[in-house]
């Protein structure tokens, strides 16, 4: 029978999850407003149930509470079958996670030391790892990593150049966004193993940006470093920055680390550039100079990162946009694909408005796509696989 696979995202204040039957997705949607006005909805692809409510203030208190509210809807999709699998996105494997796990209380523990390299996220995946072991005690949890894929890209980038110990402790790039990645070399070794196999960067455009070198489906760079704040200018990020930066705003402006690390998290990128929104549908339409300013140095920057990284591949064959800025919006895929022909880049106007996976013109020597990324799917198929090796005799 096919297994029933939860996928759960869990943020600080949401958790997004959706639920599957072997390769079918059942239902999906998102708790959110966790500890603040917390809030379900739930679409079902396999029934009319639809759900889009507020949660009592006990149900949205913690992660658990609110996975405990969720239960009785999967239960009266299922038919109380129960499921057989969770899949985590968690955020950092640190040095030693190569690859999706099993989660048992060893992992757990190895886990929770790398919360201090991932503040923001690693604690609310962790979390949510506890709440759904509380709700389905019988389901295999797996964990898997957004560091993971990058861990084997060469040591020169994996290294900051600062003295040796810190890069023994785990000051290190890491790179993120590896599940998206993955699902993108995975979809092209199904459909395209040619481009699959040659040179491509992939530019994960959405809320968060970055960008990955990939030679045959192996990441040689990626944008991000030791957290997600680096590389490009995300909705609300700052991206690659002076780390002098960071020292005036603490020592002459007296800023405290907390200050410091809002204004780099939560009011910079696309929203402290622009002063207007974090939001590129928003930006695009906006006449405002600011709006445009911000959208300018956002495409500057993905443009200078892939001159970058055709130098690290010693030249490119693909370049793929996904992410939902990436996958939908035209004047960002344009706009970084101006003038690039030295690189062997010409875009054909029509598909790209057209929304074509190959958006690229006959003449252009390098390819030039958009793929929809699917980290849920990516998950899926990591649990998937422990499942089956868990049934497995030893
Ligand atoms: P997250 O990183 O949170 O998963 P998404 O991948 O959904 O975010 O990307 C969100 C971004 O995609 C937002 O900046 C949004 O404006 C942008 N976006 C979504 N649809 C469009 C569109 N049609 N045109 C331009 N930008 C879009």
């Amino acid at each position: 029978m096919a297994p029933h696979i939860l996928v759960l995202n869990s943020g600080s204040s949401s958790i997004k999850y959706t639920l599957f039957s072997g390769k079918a997705v059942q239902l999906d949607g998102q708790i959110s407003g966790l500890g603040a006005r917390p809030h379900i909805s739930l679409r079902s692809h396999v029934s009319d149930t639809r759900i889009d409510r507020d949660l009592s203030e006990e149900e949205g208190r913690s992660h658990a509470t609110a996975l405990a509210a969720l239960l009785p809807n999967l239960e009266r999709d299922f038919g109380g079958r129960g499921v057989d699998a969770v899949g985590h996105r968690v955020v950092h494997g640190g040095v030693s996670f190569t690859a999706p796990v099993r989660v048992t209380g060893e992992v757990m523990d190895e886990l929770r030391k790398l919360e201090p390299l991932a503040p923001l996220h690693q604690p609310h995946n962790l979390a949510g790892i506890e709440a759904a072991h509380a709700a389905f005690p019988n389901a295999l949890q797996t964990a898997c990593f957004d560091t993971a894929f990058h861990r084997n890209h060469p040591w020169v980038n994996d290294t900051f150049a600062l003295p040796r110990p810190l890069y023994e402790e785990g000051v290190r790039r890491y790179g993120f966004h590896g599940l998206s990645y993955e699902y993108i070399c995975s979809y092209l070794k199904q459909t395209r193993p040619d481009v699959y196999a040659g040179r491509t960067v992939v530019a994960h455009l959405g809320n968060g940006a970055s960008m990955c070198a990939i030679r045959a489906g192996q990441s040689i760079g990626s944008t991000m470093g030791f957290t997600a704040l680096d590389g490009l200018p995300m909705g609300t990020r700052c991206g690659q920055l002076d780390p002098g930066v960071v020292l005036y705003l603490l020592t002459t402006k007296g800023m405290t680390p907390q200050e410091v690390s809002d204004l780099l998290y939560k009011d910079s990128g696309l929203k402290g550039l622009s002063g207007i929104s974090q939001d590129m549908r928003i930006l695009t339409d906006s006449d405002a100079p600011e709006a445009a300013e911000a959208i300018d140095y956002f495409v500057f920057r993905i443009r200078r990162e892939l001159g970058a990284m055709a130098a690290v591949l010693g030249g490119l064959d693909t370049l793929v946009f996904t992410g939902g800025i990436g996958e939908n919006s035209t004047l960002v895929r344009r706009r970084v694909c101006a003038d690039m022909e030295w690189l062997g880049l010409t875009v054909d106007e029509d598909r790209n408005q057209a929304g074509a996976e190959n958006i690229s013109a006959d003449s252009s020597r390098a390819r030039v796509m958009a793929i929809p990324t699917n980290e849920d799917e990516m998950i899926r198929q990591h649990t998937e696989d422990l499942l089956n090796a868990d049934a497995r005799p030893a």
